[in-house]
């Protein structure tokens, strides 16, 4: 089976399980006991909090661990946005995990605004400035879409924030980009910012928000205490564990290189048939689309899976609704979007079973249009 469905969850890797294992079953202990078992588990949690830290490129500030992305997207938000008169700002090209919180910000009545998207997929920078001001306390926006694989410039955005809105938190939902793509925190000078382990082949249902100073947000959940007070609820200990093995695993530069590599080679492979039309937007080289001429995405889907190619149907998490908002905002076709599926790779992929893809991709879409016709 070759898996292009990346974009939406990853396959852990087989040390992460071993690791999930051992602290599950063995150093089983909870961390806020107070038994010398306990402190070291707790010590163990915050070395992991240290290592994420260095990954980001910044001494600054603490991991609050969570449930996962959607998790973090909301306490960043909702733990950030309690009181005052103040003004938030997204862009159109959020997760679901954003995008439907910052409605419900809306809902209450507080004033949200929403960045349009360019047609290269990223943020209009210009409709941005006109949207912060003295009262902005928010700034939420993707750093790589889930959808397009643009690459939004978090540099020039926290730059905008900085002239035009010094009072604003600038968080970033970087999902698809931690343990990706190469960059830093303190390069782009952001608050908070959102990750989840099964994005990078560790387990599901664990993630973190990065969080330069704790009283940025106010906890959404009452209960024991636990992570500063901001995430109450005993630490998923194995998963946090499972994702150090998975983030000691990964070479960040490398992964990057090869990917590139494979994406490359599949666009050469799928470019030969000209009916497929190939929607890359020079961003991260882990995500693009197809568009499959005269034959629904759905379709092609279906097919592909009979011949053990998955793809996928844009964010998994809205994908059983009918088309595509991201797609949309940035002006492509209705059709092309009915038509479309995205394509996401992994670093662990061979350049062999990426050229059998693409060649089954053409294959069956052959086969499709043959029956069709
Ligand atoms: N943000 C982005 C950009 C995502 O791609 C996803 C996963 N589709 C999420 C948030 C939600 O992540 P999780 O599954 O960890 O809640």
């Amino acid at each position: 089976m070759v898996f292009l469905d990346n974009a939406g969850t990853t396959k852990m890797f087989e040390e992460c399980a071993k690791t999930y294992s051992l602290y599950a079953c063995q150093e089983f202990y909870n961390p806020s006991a107070v038994t010398r078992k306990s402190a070291k588990i707790s010590m163990e949690i915050n070395e992991v909090r240290s290592l994420i830290l260095k990954k980001l490129g910044t001494m600054e500030g603490t991991v609050i661990f969570t449930g996962g992305a959607t998790e973090s997207n909301n306490l960043a938000i909702k733990g950030a946005t309690r009181g005052g008169d103040y003004e938030y700002v997204f862009s159109n090209g959020e997760h679901p995990s954003v995008l439907n919180v910052a409605k419900s910000l809306q809902m209450q009545g507080k004033t949200v605004y929403f960045v349009k998207l360019k047609e290269d997929g990223k943020i209009d920078l210009e409709d941005l400035v006109s949207k912060l001001n003295y009262k902005t306390k928010l700034i939420s926006c993707i750093y790589v879409s889930n959808e397009t694989g643009a690459i939004n410039d978090i540099k020039a955005i926290s730059c905008l924030r900085d002239k035009l809105a010094p009072n604003a938190l600038l968080h970033i939902d970087a999902v698809q980009g931690f343990m990706k793509i190469p960059f830093s925190v303190e390069d782009f000078k952001v608050d908070m910012l959102t990750f989840s382990a099964h994005k990078f082949h560790g387990p599901k249902g664990v993630g973190g928000l990065y969080i330069r100073k704790l009283n940025y947000v106010k906890n959404i959940v009452d209960g024991g205490g636990q992570e500063y007070g901001l995430r109450s609820g005993t630490e998923n200990v194995s998963g946090i564990m499972a994702l150090k093995t998975a983030i000691e695993k990964i070479d960040v530069r490398k992964n990057y290189e090869n990917v590139h590599g494979l994406k490359h080679k599949f666009n050469e492979i799928i470019s030969k048939e000209s009916e497929i039309k190939i929607l890359d937007f020079q961003g991260s080289p882990y995500i693009e689309s197809l568009v499959f001429k005269g034959v629904k995405g759905e379709t092609m889907l279906h097919a592909l899976e009979e011949k053990d190619v998955i793809v996928g149907l844009g964010s998994a998490c809205s994908s059983k609704k009918a088309g595509n908002r991201v797609l949309e905002e940035i002006g492509i076709d209705k059709n092309d979007i009915i038509s479309s599926c995205r394509i996401s790779f992994n670093a662990y992929q061979s350049l062999e079973e990426i050229e059998k893809a693409a060649e089954t991709i053409i294959e069956v879409y052959n086969d499709i249009r043959k029956r069709v016709s």
